[in-house]
């Protein structure tokens, strides 16, 4: 069996929120996808040990909220990269609530309260299968997908990594357009250093950007 099959697999990208005796969580899922249309159904499946995830099947309700292409990459990482238990992660973003009082996020593409009607067992995660009890399209933008999210970081990564990288540079004798070559720094050599070609001093080399 080629495993690889399954990361061809299409998914979205969503914030998962909840509200359970004032305590609001959330955290970034790629796992809803709608399993019945007559009545809407939707199918979230979320890892056991996320806080998050405790916080929903207490609740027994979630907002989800559909990221948009553009969606900043540092909304997903706030929601992505740290736990609920620690801190209030929608504290740093605007939100409404939906009728359970469940944070969701307006500047989405779209959000859907969700009621759980059964949850599955799966070992490590947990499947909620929820009713779709409101749903509203927030903007014209095109869903994020999964892959859409990971190319994006991956481009984000290589900008940020060009932008780190120093410029090189070079020592030129002026006279005789020798490059110094040796495995020691240039400015680490000792001050009587000379070039080999022409005996001029260290001194009067150039740096040059290359
Ligand atoms: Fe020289």
């Amino acid at each position: 069996m080629d495993v690889k099959a399954l990361f061809k697999m299409t998914y979205g990208i969503f914030v998962a929120g909840t509200e359970y005796y004032g305590k609001l969580s959330g955290c970034v899922i790629n796992t809803a996808v709608q399993v019945t249309a007559t009545p809407e159904r939707v199918a979230v499946t979320m890892m056991k040990a996320n806080y998050t995830t405790q916080q929903i099947k207490q609740k027994g309700s979630l907002a989800v909220s559909i990221l948009q292409e553009d969606v900043p990459l540092s909304l997903i990482e706030s929601f992505g990269m740290r736990s609920s238990r620690d801190c209030d992660k929608f504290d740093d973003h605007v939100f409404k609530t939906d009728s359970f009082g469940n944070p969701y996020l307006p500047d989405t593409a779209a959000y859907l309260s969700l009621e759980i009607e059964h949850m599955l067992d799966l070992g490590t995660h947990y499947m909620f299968i929820c009713a779709v009890k409101e749903a509203e399209v927030l903007s014209d933008a095109a869903p994020l997908s999964y892959a859409g999210y990971r190319a994006r970081k991956a481009g984000a990564k290589q900008i940020k990594e060009k932008q780190e990288e120093k410029p090189k540079v070079q020592y030129v004798c002026p006279i005789c357009h020798y490059v110094y070559d040796g495995d020691i720094p240039f400015e680490e050599l000792p001050d009587d250093y000379i070039c080999p070609i022409c005996s001029q001093p260290k001194s009067v080399f150039t740096a040059q950007t290359i």
